[in-house]
């Protein structure tokens, strides 16, 4: 291939073999979407740039290193979006839907992140978006993570740990900063470079590090949960009580601060350890002051993402899914005359029996090539056209995957015997 148009790093193509997965989940969680009242929302995968600076935040891993940004023809800065919930807190804005409004809203696609690509990190990614707008919580901190949990279960995955923390308010967070400051620049030799440059514009980001080396530090650094203010304190114990009361397992772990700006109060994280590195499959929150840093009015809001590409692994491996074969019947025909009737009859058989999945052969070839491509489709039954059966107005049809013997019928009937044959 040419060196100009390989594909792009860190971007897949997501294959027909593996779309069966793909689509079984995407089945499972638009149901339980429904079943919880949330409404889909679809969001260009182009905003401002501007939009992402103010949400995700300036010192952001996200927005030092990992956007895509370009310049268009009109000279605006646009970027790729990197995650969903600034698209979805723009979209509440300019269409109006958030003053003196609740929305419960879901979107799902591509996100962008120039990453180093590995196992379940990729350049282009796809999330799964929902988001409660307009509501304080806990009770709707709670319903996000018993929808998750129950996705878990449906797909057939068992093995997610969640993990939860309170980041409290603006105020509340300011407090403990200066502590973390303190701390850290007390083992100011015991940080990475990274770490040393996030001590002055963002020390939480320290606890976020991935460096095997900073853990033990990172684990004896002073803990959010001392720091919260009374109402943030509050609203936590209100969201670990419905959570207790409805029986989700949880570990609070007060080092959790994922690598967004705007969280305020709960975080929380779905991790496993199936998938090497990459162990968090969902991860959310909640953001009660950005709706208003970005100019909206002062609105609470809490959400949650999750990686497509990693929950499908973790699909894959617990090998819940039965994937099907693509078509049901393989329509087989020798020459112009034939070939048009079969194009005629296979036609009339998707109009008469919505659900059959045919395959009509294209490009002739030998009967035995035919029959050939027939048994790969993995269908269950071939409908055999040749000269002789168009004389007699009759189809041939061979069962493909049992031992019955192929058997003559009428033209007027194929559609009849097939049903019995699937069935
Ligand atoms: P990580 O710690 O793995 O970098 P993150 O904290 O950056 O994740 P979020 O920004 O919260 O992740 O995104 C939500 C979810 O999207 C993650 O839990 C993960 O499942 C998925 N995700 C994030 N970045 C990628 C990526 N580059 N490739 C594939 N999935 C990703
Ligand atoms: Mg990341």
């Amino acid at each position: 291939m040419g060196q100009d148009i390989r594909p792009v790093r860190g971007m897949n193509d997501i294959l027909p073999d593996q779309t069966p997965v793909w689509q079984h989940v995407e089945t499972v969680l638009r149901e339980i979407l429904e079943a919880y009242g949330y409404r889909e929302l679809r969001l260009p995968l182009l905003e401002r740039t501007e939009l992402f600076k103010r949400s995700i935040g300036e010192q952001t891993d996200i927005v030092e290193k990992e956007m895509y940004t370009f310049v268009d023809r009109s000279g605006d800065s646009l970027t790729l979006r990197p995650e969903a919930t600034a698209g979805v807190v723009r979209a509440g804005i300019s269409n109006g839907l958030l003053h003196n409004q609740q929305q419960r809203v879901w979107t799902m696609g591509p996100m962008f992140r120039y990453e180093r690509p590995q196992k379940g990190r990729y350049r282009q990614f796809h999330q799964l978006d929902v988001e409660a707008l307009g509501y304080a919580g806990p009770d709707v901190d709670a319903e996000l993570i018993l929808m998750g949990a129950r996705l878990w279960k449906a797909l057939g995955i068992e093995e997610l740990k969640l993990e939860i923390n309170s980041l409290g308010t603006v105020d509340s967070r300011q407090a403990y900063r200066e502590k973390l400051i303190e701390y850290f620049a007390a083992h100011r030799d015991q940080l990475d470079e990274d770490s040393e440059r996030r001590l002055g514009n963002n020390p939480f980001r320290i606890l976020d590090s991935k460096n095997p080396d900073m853990q033990d530090l990172i684990t004896a650094a002073p803990s959010m949960i001392d720091y919260l203010d009374e109402e943030s304190d509050a609203h936590f114990k209100g969201l670990l009580q419905y959570l207790d009361n409805v029986g989700i397992d949880y570990m609070v772990n007060p080092r959790l601060v994922r690598g967004l700006d705007y969280y305020t109060r709960t975080v929380f994280e779905w991790l496993t350890d199936k998938l090497g590195a990459q162990g968090a499959v969902c991860s959310g929150g909640r953001y009660d002051g950005l709706i208003e840093q970005l100019g909206g009015r002062e609105t609470p809001a809490v959400g949650w993402a999750m990686g497509m590409e990693r929950l499908v692994s973790m699909v894959e491996l617990a090998a819940t899914v039965k994937t099907r074969s693509d078509v049901d019947i393989y329509v087989v025909a020798s020459g112009d005359a034939a070939q048009s009737k079969a194009m005629g009859l296979a036609e009339g058989l998707r109009d008469d029996f919505p659900g059959m999945r045919l395959q009509l052969n294209c490009g002739g070839g030998s009967f035995k090539s035919q029959l050939k491509r027939a048994d790969r489709s993995g269908a269950q039954v071939a409908v055999i056209l040749g000269e002789q059966e168009i004389d007699s107005g009759e189809a041939i049809l061979k069962p493909l995957r049992t031992k019955h013997e192929q058997s003559r019928v009428s033209i007027v009937d194929v559609g009849a015997e097939l049903r019995k044959l699937l069935d």
